[in-house]
């Protein structure tokens, strides 16, 4: 009798725990798999602030990696609308999100810390598909090699024999570079977001605030005028009110140290003083103010180098006006589960070559017009002194947020050519 070998092992590294990372090794679990990932930091500091994820996005977390249940269990809120007012607080539109059932999912909001602590939870849990993940902090990768499939840490430890590396190590890639071949630097976007995160019990009795917007109520509301927009909604069951004031970036690019740095209530009163005196009473209620200064990317010729590919903000940072950066994220880890559903033990160099092009293939251009949404949506919401708001955040919902998957998304773009139908957009 001929014994057949054990398929050995399919060994995967994740260098980055965020949540393209994480999401790739959920998508990713499986039997003859070794998962690891490395995260720089001890993965405890994922801030306090809403996220929202699309349709696109949302259904593979939701449903496919059936996490809907855990994420609900936190307070999780399925948005209903968008409402969007101008400086002198009247509505000027109304897009109703429960009439969208041709998407096949929800826009979704949650706490980014509970959508972090469900994706490493179902990474690591014994209970799902193949072995857990392992996850190793503390570990910053300082140098990929993409020829001999390896990596350095900080403290000089280099790990070899990978199969497969997906870097999702964010925005400030450290493997980008040996991918594509040359340093690419984040884009300065001239815009910066303030954050504020507020108790609803607080806010709840004001009304002069009540007047224009309950809460709890699962509705996001933006209120626009000119370079300056508010986006507001619930987290947490209605427990917590988020807020994201984005206004242009006045900082000095030569002396700036971080690009996530504490806010002025001062500076953001003065930037908001068009706005209506509600929205600015709501503004002293929060407790703390943090400020991002925003940051993409310019569109990248290639993710791939071998077995190594870019994901997540890595390979497309963008603007967060679409509300999309993690939703595309989301969509890079479906798209690797995917198209290496069928790998059962250790792939060879030209089964990880060809799906790793597939993947490209599938969600470069994709991402790419996302991104060059997310910035042609940060143009001035109105005219200098003018109430008339003149972009609507629904605008690109039905490109964006029509999906079901890589592989058909590649099918359908074989014979249809997006970038002819969306016309021609500058970067
Ligand atoms: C104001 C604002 C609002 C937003 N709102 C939304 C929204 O509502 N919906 C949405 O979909 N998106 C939104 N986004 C975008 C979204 O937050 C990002 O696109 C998403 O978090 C990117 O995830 P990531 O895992 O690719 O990167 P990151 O979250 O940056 O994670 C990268 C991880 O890699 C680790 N790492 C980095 N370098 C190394 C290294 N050398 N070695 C080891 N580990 C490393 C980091 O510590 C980190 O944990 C928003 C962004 C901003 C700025």
């Amino acid at each position: 009798m001929t014994i057949t070998p054990a398929p050995s092992e399919f060994r995967i590294l994740i260098v980055g725990g965020g949540i393209a990372g994480l999401a790739t090794a959920i998508a990713l679990r499986g039997p003859n798999r070794r998962i690891q990932i490395l995260e720089q930091s001890s993965l405890n500091r994922e801030i306090g602030a809403t996220i929202s994820l699309q349709p696109n996005a949302s259904k593979f977390v939701e449903r496919s990696w059936n996490l809907g249940p855990h994420l609900r269990a936190k307070g999780s809120m399925i948005d209903r609308a968008f409402r969007i007012c101008s400086t002198d607080g009247k509505e000027q539109k109304r897009v109703d999100l429960t009439a969208k059932s041709q998407y096949g999912g929800d826009r979704m909001l949650y706490h980014r810390q509970d959508l972090h602590d469900v994706l490493k939870n179902a990474a690591t849990s014994t209970d799902g598909k193949g072995p857990a993940v392992e996850i190793l902090v503390k570990s910053r990768v300082v140098s990929c090699d993409c020829e001999k499939n390896s990596v350095v840490l900080e403290d000089g430890k280099a790990m070899e024999g990978f199969d497969l590396i997906v870097a999702a190590d964010g925005i400030r890639s450290r493997i980008r570079k040996s991918v594509v071949g040359e340093e690419v630097s984040p884009v300065r976007t001239g815009q910066a977001a303030y954050r504020m995160m507020i108790e609803a019990a607080k806010i709840e009795d004001d009304e002069d605030i009540r007047k224009f917007l309950d809460p709890r109520e699962a509705v996001t509301t933006m209120v626009m005028g000119h370079n300056n927009r508010l986006i507001m909604g619930p987290a947490r069951n209605g427990e917590l009110f988020s807020i994201v004031a984005m206004v242009p970036d006045v900082s000095d690019p030569s002396t700036e140290t971080s690009w996530t740095t504490e806010g002025n209530m001062e500076d953001l009163l003065e930037a908001f003083k068009e706005f209506p005196d509600w929205c600015k009473r709501l503004f002293r209620h929060a407790p703390e103010l943090g400020l991002w200064q925003l940051r993409d990317l310019d569109s990248l010729s290639s993710w791939t180098r071998g077995k190594v590919i870019l994901i997540g903000d890595a390979a497309h940072a963008m603007l967060p006006t679409q509300g999309q950066g993690a939703s595309q994220a989301i969509e890079d880890a479906e798209a690797i589960g995917a198209f290496f559903e069928d790998v059962s033990g250790k792939p060879s160099e030209l089964e990880v070559f060809s799906r790793l092009k597939l993947i490209e293939e599938a969600r470069l251009p994709r991402a790419r017009q996302i991104q060059l949404l997310s910035r042609q949506s940060a143009k001035p919401a109105t005219d200098k002194g003018d109430k008339k708001i003149k972009i609507s955040p629904d605008q690109y919902m039905d490109f964006c947020c029509t999906y079901n998957g890589a592989k058909a998304w590649r099918e359908q773009q074989e014979s249809a050519n997006v970038a002819e139908k969306l016309g021609d957009l500058s970067i």
